[in-house]
């Protein structure tokens, strides 16, 4: 496992590599690395001779309010967890190294959801996810990169991207993978307390009772939403967005959900000062 911080030496190790015909896989991730992003590392090194997981906390993504500088910080022990999940290199760029001349002015933009769920409450977040993945995807030539359905928006723009620019990889999608306790795994699971913790359950909580009212036979997408509201409420979350959409554009259902309709649920809540999302899909 070897840490790689320039543009130039990755492409320096890459290049020869891709020549030879390896199959390289990439990673992105912003670090303090757990199980979640476990999953995503252990697909690359299946499918892949070469595994990069990228190390960046990408400023452009956050919003002036929002955590970039309490972000837990620990490349050492992340590479450590890497490589013993068989990756071969982290590749962890300064701010400076990846945006030499300060905040990008070419930037890559989704037309429609930009503003919609996530990023409606997180103005700016996606174009810059997508304006650093295309770097990435650039800097690396990765064959392969592995993103989770934790971040279920953020996944289905990557694969809107790749196929609008004619990006030469494939997109892989990674079921999410939560605690026993039910909670999705983020890094920012780190900022709750254990009070918080254990109310943020509900989030899980009023998800699965959802999916077992649709299993049960609930078709309206109102009804399926409030229980999802109730659970979260009940344990004194903060609902920013509960929504019922289509897995396949992400538009939003009204009404009665028909039998074709694939569906998942999308959320985002607060537990104290921390913003958990969370998603279902219930077909
Ligand atoms: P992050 O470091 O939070 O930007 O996440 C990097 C990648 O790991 C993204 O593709 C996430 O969707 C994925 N990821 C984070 N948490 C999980 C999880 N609990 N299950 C599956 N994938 C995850």
């Amino acid at each position: 496992m070897q840490i790689v911080t320039t543009v130039d030496s990755l492409r320096q190790i890459l290049k020869p590599l891709s020549k030879e015909g390896k199959v390289i896989g990439l990673v992105p991730t912003m670090g303090a690395l757990h199980d979640g992003h476990g999953a995503l590392i252990k697909e690359s090194v299946k499918d892949c001779d070469i595994t990069v997981v990228s190390v960046f906390l990408n400023p452009i993504q956050f919003g002036k309010n929002e955590d970039l500088d309490k972000y837990p910080k620990r490349l050492e022990a992340d590479a450590k967890f890497a490589g013993s999940l068989g990756a071969d290199y982290v590749f962890a760029p300064s701010v400076q190294e990846m945006y030499p001349d300060g905040d990008p002015l070419t930037l890559v933009r989704d037309e429609t959801l930009e503003s919609l769920y996530c990023g409606a409450y997180r103005p700016g977040h996606f174009r810059g996810v997508l304006t650093v993945v295309s770097k990435l995807f650039l800097i690396s030539g990765c064959n392969h990169a592995y993103f989770g359905e934790k971040d279920y928006q953020q996944v289905f723009l990557i694969e809107r991207m790749v196929k609008d620019l004619n990006f030469d990889l494939q997109i892989h999608r990674v079921k999410l993978v939560r605690e026993d306790s039910g909670l999705a795994l983020s890094s920012r699971n780190e900022y709750l307390s254990e009070d918080e913790h254990s109310r943020a359950l509900g989030i899980y909580g009023g998800l699965k009772q959802a999916k077992a009212a649709y299993e049960a036979g609930e078709r309206s997408v109102s009804k399926i939403r409030d229980i999802v509201l109730k659970s979260i409420l009940a344990a004194r979350g903060i609902v920013q967005f509960v929504e019922v959409v289509n897995q396949k554009d992400l538009q939003k259902f009204s009404g009665m959900l028909a039998p074709e309709d694939k569906v998942v649920i999308l959320v985002a809540a607060f537990f104290g000062k921390t913003r958990l999302i969370d998603n279902i899909e219930l077909n």
